[in-house]
Formats: C-alpha cells, sequence, structure tokens
C-alpha cells in the first residue's frame, strides 16, 4: 500500500487506517489509472478522491450537483487544514474571479464544480491551462436515465475523457443496482476503468418493524427511550401530517420541525440548517426531504407511514449513522397503511405495466414487514448480495417471531367477507366475528349469518393483525369503488376449499428487549454525561465562532473516545481517531482543558 497515502490519512483526517477498498482506489487514482466507485452511503466515498488529490500534483476537480452541500464540504476540508473551494451560481461575479484566480495560481487542491459550469467553454478553457490532479465525478448514477435523479449535464462529462485524456478520473455513487452501474461505465467512458464494489450491509443500523397501536405514543417512548438528545429524521407521508407530528412533539418537549416541499423556500432553509447545526434536531419530513443532507450523526430514522418500496425504505433509513455508528431504523405500520398504499397505487395515472412494477416492488415492502426471519437478510438479498447469518442487529433476531397456524381464522376472516356480501371494512367485519352487538348489525340484521360469533377466540388487535397479513399478502383488497369494503381474490379458492394452509405471524406488541437495544444506540454511561454535555457544548461553542456544523469540529466518535481515553497531552489526542494536525492546532488545547476537568486516571 502507498505509505504517503497512509500518513496523509493519518495527520490530515486523523484517521488511524482505511476501510476496504479505500486504499485500493487510492492506489488507482495515484498511479493515474480510471476508477468506478460503488459504496454504500457513509461507506467513505470522499477519501478515494481527497487523498489524491492532496498527493498528486495540481488540482483536483470535483463535480457535484449538490449545490447546497458544496459550501459544507469546502468548510470541512478548510478546518483540515486543505486549500479547497468551489465554483456555482451561489458566487457573485466578484468572488467566481477569485477562486478562479486561486486555481490559475496553482493555490487549490480541490475545486468543487457544478456540471453544468463545468462544461462552459470559458471554463474548459482554463481547466487546459491549469495542471489538474484527476477529475471525481460524485453521484455519478445522475448520468442514468433510469434513476431518479438524472441531470441531462452528467451526459456531457463524457468530454473530460476526450478533452483530457492524460487526467485520471474518479465516478462515485451509492446506488447500486447492475443497470445503472453499466450506464454509469458506458456513458462516461469507464470501461476501462477499475471498478470496485463494496456491500452495500450497513452493520450498525438496527432495523425494528413493528406494529401500529398508538403510532405517536409509540414514536415518543422510542426517542426517550433511546434518542434524548439524539439527531433524527421521522418520515411520513402527507404535508399535514409532518407538520402535526412536529408540532405534537414540540409539545412534549423534543424539537422538531416540519419539512416539506410545500413551505417556503427560506423556511426549508432554516430547518435544513438547525438540522445540521444543532445537536438534538428532529426533522419531520415527507421524502422531500434528505438527497444532499449529510449529516454524520443522525442516531435514528423514524418512518410512521410505509414508504412504497424496498429501495425508498433502504434509500431513506441509509441517512442515519453514516459516521458508523450505532443508529436506529425504526417503523410502526398497520392495516390501513398497507390499504392506504395499495389504494394510492390503483389510482395512479401511470400506465398499466408501470403499475405492475410499482405493486411488485410494494408486496417486496410488506414482505419484509411481515417476515419472521432476519430483517437484513431479506433487504441484502434483495440488492442481490447475501449475509449467510442472521445478522443479530435487527427486531426479529433480537426477539424472534412467534409463528402460528392461522388457518382456521383466515377461513373464519375470509367467509366473513364473503357472508357480509364483499361490502364492508375492517371494523364492521371484526364485530361481527366477535358476535357484536352494534347498531349496524342490527340494520343488516347480521346475526343470523354463520359466521355471527365464531370468532371469539382471538381478540380485536388479533383479528386486526389476520386481516392486515391477508391484505398484505394478497387474499383480499379494499375496493375504492365500495368505499374501501373488502373484497376477495381468486388467491382464497384453495385457502376455502380446504386445500391449502397459512402460516401467520404472531405480531411482536413488547418492545425490543431493552438491553439488546441499547448496545447498539448510542449509549454514554450514565456517569459519564456529564463529560459528554461538556464537550458537546465545547464543540457548539467552537462551531459557532467557526460558522460550521458541529460535526465538522469533531465527530461523536472522536468525543466519545476523548471520554473513554481521556487523553492528558497533544500527542495523546493525536492518536485518537479523527484527531488531525490541523484540528489538533485549532482545538487540542480547549478540548484538552475540559478534559483535564473530567479526567478520573
Ligand atoms: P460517503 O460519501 O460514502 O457517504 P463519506 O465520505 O461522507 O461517505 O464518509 C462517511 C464518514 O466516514 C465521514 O464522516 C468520514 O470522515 C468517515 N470516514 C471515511 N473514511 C474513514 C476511515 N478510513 N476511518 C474512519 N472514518 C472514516
Ligand atoms: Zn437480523
Amino acid at each position: 500500500m502507498n505509505k504517503t497515502a497512509l500518513s496523509v490519512l493519518n495527520t490530515v483526517f486523523g484517521y488511524p487506517e482505511f476501510r476496504s477498498p479505500q486504499d485500493e482506489v487510492i492506489d488507482t487514482i495515484i498511479n493515474g489509472d480510471n476508477a468506478l466507485v460503488l459504496m454504500p452511503t457513509g461507506g467513505g466515498k470522499s477519501l478515494c478522491y481527497q487523498i489524491p488529490a492532496l498527493i498528486r500534483s495540481g488540482c483536483a476537480i470535483v463535480i457535484s450537483p449538490l449545490i447546497a452541500l458544496m459550501q459544507d464540504q469546502v468548510n470541512a476540508l478548510t478546518q483540515l487544514g486543505v486549500n479547497a473551494s468551489f465554483l456555482n451560481s451561489s458566487l457573485d461575479k466578484n468572488q467566481a474571479f477569485e477562486v478562479e484566480q486561486a486555481l490559475r495560481q496553482g493555490q487549490l487542491d480541490l475545486l468543487y464544480i457544478a456540471p453544468e459550469r463545468l462544461t462552459q467553454p470559458r471554463m474548459l478553457s482554463l481547466l487546459q491551462q491549469c495542471p489538474i490532479a484527476l477529475f471525481a465525478i460524485d453521484e455519478a448514477h445522475c448520468v442514468s436515465q433510469w434513476g431518479h435523479d438524472f441531470r441531462a449535464d452528467y451526459l456531457q462529462l463524457s468530454l473530460l475523457h476526450q478533452q483530457f485524456p492524460l487526467v485520471p478520473r474518479i465516478a462515485l455513487t451509492a446506488t447500486a443496482d447492475p443497470r445503472t452501474h453499466k450506464e454509469i461505465s458506458e456513458r462516461l467512458q469507464l470501461d476501462d476503468a477499475k471498478h470496485f464494489v463494496a456491500g452495500f450491509d450497513r452493520p450498525n443500523i438496527q432495523y425494528r418493524i413493528s406494529q401500529k397501536q398508538n403510532a405517536r405514543q409509540q414514536l415518543l417512548s422510542f426517542i426517550r427511550s433511546e434518542h434524548e438528545n439524539d439527531a433524527g429524521i421521522i418520515y411520513c407521508l402527507s404535508r399535514k401530517k409532518t407538520e402535526e407530528t412536529a408540532k405534537w412533539l414540540c409539545q412534549q418537549g423534543l424539537q422538531a420541525l416540519p419539512y416539506h416541499a410545500g413551505l417556503a423556500t427560506d423556511v426549508k432553509e432554516r430547518h435544513q440548517n438547525r438540522f445540521l447545526r444543532e445537536d438534538s434536531i428532529i426533522i419531520v419530513a415527507t421524502i422531500a426531504f434528505g438527497m444532499g443532507i449529510d449529516k454524520p450523526d443522525v442516531r435514528f430514522v423514524a418512518h410512521l407511514d410505509l414508504p412504497k418500496s424496498i429501495e425508498s425504505y433502504y434509500q431513506e433509513t441509509g441517512r442515519a449513522g453514516r459516521d458508523g455508528q450505532a443508529a436506529n431504523a425504526w417503523m410502526v405500520y398497520g392495516l390501513q397503511d398497507v390499504i392506504k398504499l395499495k389504494q394510492m397505487l390503483d389510482k395512479s395515472e401511470s400506465g398499466e405495466q408501470q403499475k405492475r412494477i410499482e405493486r411488485q416492488r410494494l408486496d417486496a415492502m410488506l414482505g419484509l414487514c411481515e417476515i419472521t426471519t432476519c430483517r437484513r437478510q431479506t433487504l441484502l438479498h434483495y440488492f442481490d448480495e447475501h449475509l449467510a447469518q442472521p445478522c443479530g442487529n435487527c427486531d426479529t433476531c433480537i426477539t424472534p417471531v412467534q409463528k402460528w397456524d392461522g388457518t382456521d381464522a383466515a377461513r373464519k376472516a375470509l367467509s366473513c367477507v364473503y357472508r357480509t356480501g364483499q361490502r364492508f371494512g375492517v371494523s364492521h367485519l371484526i364485530d361481527v366475528l366477535l358476535g357484536k352487538n352494534t347498531a349496524k348489525i342490527e340494520q343488516f340484521q347480521h346475526q343470523q349469518l354463520s359466521t355471527f360469533a365464531i370468532g371469539i377466540e382471538l381478540d380485536i388487535q388479533q383479528w386486526h393483525s389476520v386481516f392486515r397479513q391477508l391484505v398484505s399478502r394478497g387474499y383480499i383488497y379494499a375496493d375504492m369503488d365500495s368505499y374501501g369494503a373488502f373484497k376477495l381474490t381468486d388467491k382464497c379458492r384453495p385457502l376455502l376449499r380446504g386445500e391449502e394452509n397459512i402460516e401467520l405471524r404472531k405480531d411482536n406488541t413488547e418492545k425490543v428487549k431493552k438491553k439488546k437495544s441499547l448496545k447498539s444506540t448510542t449509549a454514554i454511561p450514565e456517569e459519564a454525561q456529564p463529560f459528554w454535555e461538556a464537550l458537546r457544548a465545547l464543540r457548539k461553542r467552537l462551531a459557532d465562532e467557526h460558522g460550521i456544523p458541529p460535526f465538522t469540529v469533531f465527530h461523536d466518535s472522536t468525543m466519545k473516545e476523548m471520554i473513554s481515553t481521556s487523553p492528558t497531552n497533544r500527542d495523546e489526542l493525536l492518536s485518537i481517531s479523527g484527531v488531525g494536525l490541523s484540528k489538533l492546532d485549532k482545538y487540542g488545547e480547549q478540548f484538552l482543558a475540559v478534559i483535564a476537568q473530567f479526567n478520573r486516571r
């Protein structure tokens, strides 16, 4: 391995060792070859071009579509003592001129630039006159027309290959699927490049999916017991719900802010900035929030509504724990979610073929919710990756799910749908099964039916669970044209005829065992809390002084190591992961002073 690369990692970034395959990627670029890197969010893509940028002569050009992020990335590099700048539409003429001047004079190690700017002839001719260390094409999936983030400007990036044949190029993305991979390779002419595909597992994320009872209370007790003072994202389906949920959480004493596409631009910016710059803000958002949020210490992502596909679920939950520290992906869902999503799909304007694909995606998502085996194995399998053993860090691994023979219950439920004329929703059906005495039962004379009171062996909740699983698995569906009444599908026949049995999941209503889940959250021992709070306060003060987000000063993991090792001098501080020379000079004394107050060695 390249010695210089390792010493740059140690001294500039303050990290002890590379994560695979960072070192190989870096070697490839330093040698002047091209690379295509597929790595999950939080995998550490940036170092793959930042370190070669510091080692090769000339300036590295980083093409990124996320203008809002450039400033933060440049700030973070400046903290490390690296000469970085950016060029995009947020700069006025004079500012842009100064950056170009610095580039001409060879003062920059890295320059971030928006694709539409790079491809201007004037810019290209400027670059022709300067020594270029490399081109990094970040978010490279934007070149793919299949993806959601297609950017026409990205298509032009193939000109880099033609106009700068001797400059190595590295394309990076977290989008894994083979079709996108192939398209990036073709469109950016990277067929001769070395391809690096890192596994997509995110072992530090604990996946938990449970049944909705009182969603708000469940959420609150989850946050209170595991994420007091943590930053998190809560996803909801509707704009209205994000606002109501945020308001309610604030009433409970938490700091929650809504975020959705309908809010004014300045409100969105303000909320996003507070999320980045303060320590324990919770954002309650629609899917409009996320792209380009590069906050490493998001400790939990919660879903109050079911995502439409495993792809969305994985992308949204992937925003937790980018720093590699333990994080939670927590979701509650219920029968109504299943019905709502299926109805939205039926109502959507897309063509039949598109609908069929979306239906398959939703079914896979429901399958993930209802499985009784390891969630991570199922998730990875969906992305064509294989995990030999159950992970031990998801709800079904931690609290194994019981199954029961639901054949008899399912038959009763289906018969009840049939006997009542396929005209009713779940509440009435359950009333009939339980033999309740309601006005509606009276009105329709349903006490006369053979299915009246045949289900008293289960309670309301259990019947909900039965119906939910029957809808998820496609035995019944809610018909929009008759006010959401349940109707039978062809799939019921063998079950009703007694030719098929069905195994159902016994819903786990109790919480995931506390002890195990704490292992994965960011537990600071009780007695170290004052120490931790003092470090957080210092970090926040320094961040505000420099106008940067706190995690740009030090990550949580770095501060935790300060607590566990209690360094007493500069050398000991420097040996902590995340402390490099530049930050040692900037902040070392002040952190050592706080540590000395708590030092118990
Ligand atoms: P990505 O762009 O792949 O989502 P980043 O480049 O933002 O990931 O890196 C994710 C986090 O991991 C960052 O906070 C980064 O500082 C940290 N990191 C990257 N490489 C290493 C390493 N070798 N050792 C320790 N931390 C690392
Ligand atoms: Zn598992």
